[in-house]
């Protein structure tokens, strides 16, 4: 398992700091984002720190996927078929976090393009 130091969710992956967690696979974690921007707003983390979703992917391809299948189970679990999974890639696009998340978001409109 690869973390990098002063990573905050690779904290909440290693159960240092609290989070609301809601999936668990054998690659990722699912937790609440604790600002919610939607009825649903999960945050998908791979357990192994890469600091975008590019990185994660060629890192371990199977370990992305598995943040995709988590992010299904997640709304499924929820009672939602229909969801949106984001992953902001650098801070021009709102990246705040540098380990990889994707954002599953449902339960009210979504407006297209993304804002
Ligand atoms: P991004 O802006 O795409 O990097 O997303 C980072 C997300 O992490 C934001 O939606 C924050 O609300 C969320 N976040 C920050 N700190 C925490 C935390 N301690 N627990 C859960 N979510 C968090
Ligand atoms: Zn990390």
């Amino acid at each position: 398992m690869t973390a990098a130091p002063d990573c905050l969710f690779c904290k909440i992956v290693a159960g240092e700091i609290p989070a609301e967690v809601v999936h668990e696979s054998a690659r990722t974690l699912a937790f609440r984002d604790i600002n919610p921007q939607a009825p649903l707003h999960v945050l998908v983390v791979p357990r192994d720190h890469e600091p975008n979703a590019a990185a994660s992917a060629e890192a371990d391809a199977a370990m992305f996927a598995e943040i995709a299948t988590s992010a299904r189970a997640v709304a499924a679990g929820e009672g939602y078929d229909d969801y949106r999974l984001v992953f902001n890639t650098g801070a021009g696009v709102g990246q705040t976090v540098f380990h990889t998340h994707g954002h599953v978001l449902a339960g009210r409109p979504m407006g297209w393009p993304p804002g």
